[in-house]
Order: structure tokens, then C-alpha cells, then sequence
């Protein structure tokens, strides 16, 4: 089934792609031994006039594949050529390519036909058409379209020396994927001798309130002593883990790639008295309350930390 744009570019098929293009130099040698030279081609027929006749031809030949060589006029001139006689026929189709997603280009295809060898002195001359444009192709690089220019080199008596077929395919760029990266891991508490006891319990899901061995009285965060007796003995009671949410707030910024945001830190207070920092699961920011009841669960991060998270609960 064609589309309009078919239809459109099938209108450009046999359009010329520019004026006829004339070689700046006739095939001459020293152009030919740069390019021998630089391809690191030893036969001697493109250098040696009796090496070419004993091979059976008249003088020397250039190399066949230098064919577009001898036409190229350099970049400043080629570029000063564009600017004068305007946008070409190539240049539309590329335009309506382009209107269409067809954004990237890559040549995919020369294929050089020789009439004959070329021979020192000759002069050459180029016209250029647009020789097929291909309907919509699905390919490795994404779905687009093979154009194709068809180049014919004549000699100066206007005789064919060889054809060129040119293709490229402008084509619609698939959407990068960025590659996922692995989650980082979250960063880890700064653990101290006074500390320490905390993850460990939640480690073994128990969650563990700090309590002083002379008066008794609990808190939390650890520290060495006792805000009230300031005995350095302490110990541990194993909380119930359920409590209320005393206060909140929702973080947006700035971002830590280990969380998820918006990121709800709740203050919560627990049956024992104490109150912790901690993450919730289960609410948003909208149905999260203050003195909405919870309960601890203990999550295992990654290998090395596992935290308390609370969870609304009826009660
Ligand atoms: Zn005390």
C-alpha cells in the first residue's frame, strides 16, 4: 500500500541532484601514486608504463577505485558550489525525510560499475540523480527509508566510463533505553560501641530501646549515659514495636538515588515512651496522620541492613 509520502518522494525519482560536475584535473600521477601510496597497492601497472603494457594496456591506468577521487573538488569549494546553486532535489527529499522522523542517516551501499579503465590525461565529467527511493523498511537500525543516487562518469567525448550507485538510509532513531541502573544501596548508619546494639537487633527483627541499668529509665537515640542519672550501665528491653505517628514530614528534594520519593520520614512514638525516626510503608503523603497507629516490620535492605518500617494498623 503506498502512502502520500510515497507518492511525494516517488515525484523525485530520476530528479538530477545538481549540475554536472567536472574533474578539477585531468587522471593525472602524482595523483595516482598518493593514492597508491596510501592504499599500499603494489601492482605496478598504476605507476610503470612498461609494467602496463606488458599487461596489455597502453600506458598506465589509475586505479579504478579512484574513480570519485577525481571529481572531488575539496570541501571549501564543494561547500561554496552548495551555497550558490541552492537546494537541490536531494536536499528536499532529505527535508521531507526529515518532516517525516526520519532523522539519522547512515551510507549503507557503493556499488562502481567500469566501462573502462581510466587513463592519464583523461578528463572527466559526472551527473548525479536520484535513482530510487525504497518504501518504509524495518532494519536494525530502526524503520526508514533506502535512497539511492545514481552517478554516471563520462569521459570528454561524452562516452560512459563507469556508473556509481550510492545508498543511504535515512531512518527514525530509536528511543534511547537507558540502561537500569542497579539500585544503589542505602547509606549506612555510622555504627559506635553505643549504637551498635540497634542494628544488630533489627538484624534479628527485634527492636530495641536502650535502658539505663540504675534508674531504669529508657531512651532512645543511644548515647552513653543516662540523661537522668548519668550512670554509664545500660542494657536493653525489646519494644513492642507498635506505636503512633507523632509527627511527619514528606521529603522531595534533594534526592537520594536509594529511596523513593516523595519519601514520608515519620517521628514515631512508641508504647514504651520513646519516639524513633523511621520509614513507613503503607501511606501516602495524602492518608498519612499524626496519631494514626503503626507497627514495626522489620525490611532486610540489602545483605548488611535490615531496619524497622511501620505499617498503619487498626486498633
Ligand atoms: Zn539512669
Amino acid at each position: 500500500m503506498s502512502t502520500a509520502l510515497d507518492d511525494q518522494l516517488a515525484n523525485f525519482v530520476g530528479a538530477s541532484t545538481g549540475p554536472v560536475t567536472t574533474s578539477p584535473h585531468p587522471v593525472n600521477t602524482p595523483m595516482i601514486r598518493h593514492w597508491v601510496e596510501a592504499m599500499d597497492d603494489h601492482n605496478p601497472v598504476y605507476v610503470d608504463e612498461e609494467a602496463a603494457r606488458a599487461a596489455g594496456y597502453d600506458g598506465v591506468i589509475a586505479p579504478a577505485t579512484m574513480l570519485q577521487a577525481w571529481i572531488m573538488r575539496g570541501l571549501r569549494a564543494s561547500q561554496a558550489a552548495a551555497e550558490q546553486r541552492g537546494g537541490s532535489a536531494m536536499d528536499e527529499v532529505m527535508a521531507l525525510l526529515d518532516e517525516h522522523g526520519y532523522t539519522s542517516v547512515v551510507a549503507t551501499n557503493c556499488d562502481q560499475h567500469y566501462e573502462r579503465s581510466l587513463v592519464l590525461g583523461d578528463e572527466l565529467s559526472v551527473t548525479s540523480v536520484i535513482d530510487s527511493i525504497s518504501g518504509e523498511k524495518e532494519t536494525g537500525l530502526g524503520v526508514g527509508r533506502f535512497v539511492t543516487t545514481r552517478m554516471e562518469f563520462s569521459d570528454a567525448t561524452g562516452a560512459l566510463v563507469a556508473t556509481m550507485l550510492f545508498r543511504i538510509l535515512k531512518f527514525r532513531p530509536r528511543p534511547k533505553v537507558e540502561p537500569s541502573a542497579p539500585r544503589m544501596l542505602r547509606p549506612r548508619p555510622a555504627l559506635t560501641q553505643d549504637n551498635e546494639f540497634f542494628f544488630a537487633g533489627a538484624k534479628e527483627g527485634k527492636l530495641l530501646i536502650q535502658r539505663c541499668m540504675d534508674c531504669g529509665v529508657l531512651r532512645h537515640p543511644p548515647r552513653p549515659t543516662c540523661a537522668r542519672c548519668q550512670s554509664y550501665e545500660w542494657d536493653t528491653v525489646v519494644s513492642t514495636g507498635r506505636g503512633v505517628i507523632y509527627s511527619f514530614v514528606v521529603n522531595h528534594y534533594p534526592q537520594v538515588p536509594a529511596f523513593d520519593y516523595p519519601l514520608i520520614v515519620a517521628l514515631v512514638e512508641l508504647e514504651e515512651g520513646t519516639r524513633l525516626v523511621a520509614n513507613v510503608d503503607g501511606f501516602t503523603p495524602d492518608t498519612i496522620a499524626i496519631g494514626q497507629a503503626v507497627e514495626a516490620e522489620f525490611v532486610a535492605f540489602d545483605d548488611d541492613l535490615t531496619l524497622p518500617v511501620f505499617r498503619p494498623v487498626e486498633r
